[in-house]
């Protein structure tokens, strides 16, 4: 029988995730701040505690899939964070996409509390959550990666031990930049084939069997119709919201900065999603720039 597992942040990712543990035997304790999303892994069998603290104190593995830095830092130092009642010898696993020097601070902390934290951002979109489909970037010691690994290995299919604490959210802030870049290519394509008389499943077809093909064409096209199962053909609802996607190309940003890497088209995509978001598209899944596109004919 397996010992109990933490997990906090249970959204578009995290409720999948956490789902796929539960399907695979891991026992959970479970904590969200949206009462609804607690209360649908209640019903697959979730316990669920009050605070992060009541999760910490029950556990020695907790996985965290939350938005953005703010909510990595409040979970985990804030009062009744994880460091206020974790227990020694325990196992933080960050799915989170952060800022690597967030992931360092954060793993600092842990080791003064007899804790080990590694970051182990994820790509693969919602359905590859549903379907335990995900890769996961992790950073951390090796002998923490080896710990973290059949848990992992529950919720994706690829587990990628990238080095020190910190390089499995590089690895992911690149993947995003690249994918923002091709999913505003893949919208520019679409939309311009159809103003000029292609028919949009024929159009997506010709993509996929010629050089413009990707991840943006081929699984997630962002034309409505084109694939049934995902966001663009439901209202752009679910999936990968675009104002996590601006906030992911706001950390391509940074990092570029720091190491003075030259990123021309990141940071265009970067304000492209800014602009997105200040236009009621923040909670649209971010295959919205076609329809951004659109509008502004
Ligand atoms: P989401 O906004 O759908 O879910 C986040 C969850 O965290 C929500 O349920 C929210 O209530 C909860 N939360 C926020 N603050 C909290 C707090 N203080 N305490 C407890 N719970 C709190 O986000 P998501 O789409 O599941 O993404 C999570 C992370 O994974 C993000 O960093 C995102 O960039 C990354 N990611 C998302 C996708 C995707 O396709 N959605 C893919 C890869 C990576």
């Amino acid at each position: 029988k397996q010992s109990l597992v933490g997990f906090v942040g249970l959204g578009n990712m995290g409720n999948h995730m956490a789902r796929n543990l539960l399907k695979k035997g891991y026992p959970l304790v479970i904590f969200d701040i949206s009462k609804d999303s607690v209360k649908k892994l209640q019903d697959d069998g979730a316990k669920a505690a009050t605070t992060p603290a009541e999760v910490a104190s029950q556990v020695n593995r907790i996985v965290t899939m939350l938005p953005a830095s703010a909510h990595v830092q409040e979970v985990y130092t804030g009062n009744n964070g994880i460091f206020s009642a974790v227990q020694k010898g325990t196992l933080l696993i960050d799915s989170s996409t952060i800022d690597p020097s967030v992931s360092q601070e954060m793993a600092h902390l842990a080791q003064s509390k007899g804790a080990t934290f590694i970051d182990a951002p994820v790509s693969g979109g919602v359905n590859a959550a549903r379907d335990a489909l995900l890769t996961f970037m992790v950073g951390g010691s090796e002998t923490a990666y080896n710990q973290s690994k059949d848990l992992l290995s529950s919720m994706g299919k690829n587990v990628v031990h990238c080095g020190a604490v910190g390089t499995g959210q590089a690895a992911k802030i690149c993947n995003n930049m690249l994918l923002a870049i091709s999913m505003i290519g893949t919208s520019e394509a679409m939309n311009l084939g159809i103003k000029l008389g292609l028919e949009p499943k024929l159009l997506a077809k010709i993509l996929n069997m010629s050089s413009g093909r990707c991840w943006s064409s081929e699984v997630y096209n962002p034309c409505p119709g084109v694939l049934d199962g995902v966001p663009s053909s439901n209202d752009y609802k679910g999936g990968f919201g675009t104002a996590l996607m601006a906030k992911d190309l706001g950390l391509a940003q940074n990092a570029s900065t720091v190491t003075k890497s030259p990123t021309p088209l990141g940071s265009l995509a970067h304000q492209i999603y800014r602009i997105m978001t200040n236009s009621g598209y923040a909670d649209k899944d971010f295959s919205s720039a076609f329809k951004f596109l659109q509008d502004k004919k």
